[in-house]
Parts: structure tokens; C-alpha cells; sequence
């Protein structure tokens, strides 16, 4: 289902955001107040100086996350995550079979490198005695790995990992991505939103005649050792909308509450919007680009329709207001902890 070569099919090196660059955006960030970076991939491990950078964030008490497919952790690379401060990681796992994780994943050894990422870090927190980073299981949920969904909690419990997310597939076909630039009047779908991702990954009907019962057996299974986000398109269980992997959406926020950064300085509203650049930090500061004409035409936009490329957004079917309010609670009260 996903890339079969991940270490090859990375992003150009070219031109992309230096070390130095990067922490002259942070700097920025912190002083205007930023409270929050979550690094996204690809796999963020690819970059050698992902730690550095994270490491430099946490000097400016910021909270920080990432999610990983757990490949290139090794003994060193364990440690090094450990030492950096970085408050939460997710690894990705798609299913407690190892065979079925592999097959999703496109490569063998993948559930192997997995498993033993979570170990490793684990260890490491035993020897340097600390609770961080929090690691949760990240699982996509598929046609694939529907019905073997309850067992990753008991993984979870053999890991002594706390919380699992599970979220819906996200597909954005072609005609999607045609409609949405269509009505926003330029191309503002730009690299890697694009999924190229089989429609027989949703779920079918045999699926969603199961829902009750899965989602009643995850719960059943994780109990209170295990917290198990089940994303929102789940619990609504509206038939229509999970076999078309099409969400019905009011409004969504994040372009009012966040920003992505490209690895190549672009700022855009959200990381599906990519192709809709609001300037470079390379050009001007990240406040000005904020509040600059391309920014707040994008809101004004949004505040009159979203595009059809929003029914298909994760962070949408997975329930952004709730999901943003957890988020703060959870880093403000790191940020206190810190502060003691
Ligand atoms: S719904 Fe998704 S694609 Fe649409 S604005 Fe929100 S985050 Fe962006």
C-alpha cells in the first residue's frame, strides 16, 4: 500500500532548509510564540540532522513530535532520541502480524525494524530513567488490516506502549485533486498530496458491517492500560462516508491555528494545500508570510466553502476541533513540567 522504497524515493537534497536555516526559523517561531512543531515525513529519520534540530527546539522549551516507521532505529539512533528531548514519537504499525505489516508496507523486515525501534527506545529511557519521549502506536486503517485491528493493543501491552491512533486511509484521486484547484482557481495541490492509493484499501461492506463489533473489541482488548484514539470517521460510523473515504465537513481551523513548512522554505496553509505557496522564509519572516494577502485570502476562502479536497483530509474525518484541544492540553502541561 505505501512506497516500496522509501529510502530512495526521498526528496531531492537540493536546496533544501540548512541546519543554520532551520534554527533561524525556530528562533523566529519561539519568539512570536509558537508553542508547538510536529516534524512530518516521509520518514524523518532519513534527515542525519533531525536530532540536532529537535534538540535545538527543545532549548527553546518547545514541544515537539514526529512519527516514524521505525526503520533506521538502531542502538545509537535509540539514545540519541532519548537524549534529544523529543516529547512524543509514533511508529508506525499497521498490523501485530508481522507478515500482514510487512505486506502493507511494501518491504520485508519492516515489522521487525518496528518492534525493535519501540525496544530499543524503551531500553534507553530505562537507562537514562525518564518517561520520554511518550511512543504511541501509529496504525492506518485499511481493508487490509481491519479485522486485525484488537490485536495491535495487545502488542501494545507487550511493548508497554499506552496509546495507539488509528486513522482512517486517506485517498485523494485525481478528480479530487482536478475539482479542488478547479475551485480554488490555481493549482494548490502541490507534491506528496497526491496519493496514488488503490480505492479496495477503504473499507468495504463486509467491513463496515463489523464496525461495532472491531471497534467494541479494540476497546474491550486495550481496557485501561491501553489508550486507543479511534479516529472520528470510525465512531461516526456513517456507512456512506468510510466506503468512499469521503467526509462530510462543515469548517476546519487548522490554517488559522497552524502552518507547514516545507523542506524547502515554502509556507502553505496545511499539509494537503502544498502546492499553495504564502512565501519562503528564505524571502521574508514567517510573521509576515502569517499575515500577508496570500495567507488571508486562503482563510477567506475556506471561510466561505471548503474545497472537495477537504472531505478527504485526515485531519478532518479525524475531528479536528477535538483533536487540536488535546494537543495543547497535552504540551502546555509538558510546558509546565518543564518550567518546574
Ligand atoms: S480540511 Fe484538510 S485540506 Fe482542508 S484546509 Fe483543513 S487541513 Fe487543509
Amino acid at each position: 500500500m505505501w512506497t516500496k522504497d522509501f529510502k530512495t524515493s526521498r526528496i531531492k537534497d537540493n536546496n533544501i532548509l540548512s541546519k543554520c536555516e532551520i534554527e533561524g526559523l525556530i528562533e523566529e517561531l519561539y519568539t512570536i510564540g509558537i508553542k508547538s512543531i510536529y516534524f512530518c515525513g516521509g520518514e524523518p529519520f532519513l534527515r542525519k540532522d533531525f536530532l540536532d534540530i529537535v534538540k535545538y527546539c527543545k532549548s527553546k522549551g518547545l514541544y515537539c513530535s514526529t512519527i516514524s516507521n521505525g526503520y533506521l532505529i538502531n542502538s545509537d539512533l535509540a539514545k540519541q532520541i532519548v537524549i534529544s528531548g523529543i516529547d512524543s514519537i509514533g511508529i508506525s504499525i499497521d498490523s501485530a502480524n508481522k507478515e500482514l505489516h510487512d505486506e502493507i508496507r511494501g518491504f520485508e523486515g519492516a515489522f521487525d525494524h518496528a518492534i525493535e525501534g519501540i525496544r530499543l527506545i524503551k531500553q534507553k529511557q530505562k537507562e537514562y530513567n525518564t518517561d520520554f519521549p511518550e511512543i504511541f502506536i501509529n496504525t492506518t486503517i485499511s481493508s487490509k488490516n481491519f479485522f486485525f485491528l484488537p490485536a495491535i493493543t495487545d502488542l501494545a501491552k507487550s511493548l508497554a506502549v499506552r496509546r495507539i491512533n488509528f486513522n482512517y486511509l486517506s485517498i485523494v484521486d485525481h478528480n479530487t485533486v482536478k475539482l479542488t484547484n478547479q475551485e480554488m482557481g490555481e493549482k494548490i495541490i502541490g507534491f506528496h498530496t497526491f496519493s496514488d492509493i488503490s480505492p479496495e484499501y477503504l473499507l468495504q461492506k463486509e467491513h463496515i458491517d463489523q464496525l461495532e463489533s472491531v471497534i467494541e473489541n479494540i476497546k474491550k482488548r486495550g481496557g485501561s492500560e491501553i489508550k486507543c484514539d479511534l479516529d472520528q470517521a470510525l465512531l461516526s460510523g456513517n456507512k456512506d462516508h468510510l466506503l468512499k473515504g469521503k467526509f462530510s465537513v462543515l469548517r476546519c481551523n487548522t490554517p488559522w491555528l497552524s502552518a507547514m513548512i516545507t523542506p524547502f522554505g515554502d509556507v502553505v496553509p496545511c499539509a494537503m494545500f502544498t502546492g499553495y505557496k504564502m512565501g519562503n522564509v528564505r524571502e521574508m519572516s514567517f510573521r509576515k508570510i502569517w499575515n500577508n494577502k496570500r495567507a488571508m485570502n486562503m482563510r477567506r476562502l475556506l471561510r466561505k466553502n471548503l474545497p472537495p479536497l477537504c472531505q478527504k483530509c485526515c485531519m478532518v474525518h479525524r475531528g479536528t476541533p477535538s483533536l487540536w484541544k488535546r494537543f495543547y492540553k497535552k504540551f502546555l502541561k509538558r510546558d509546565s513540567h518543564d518550567q518546574r
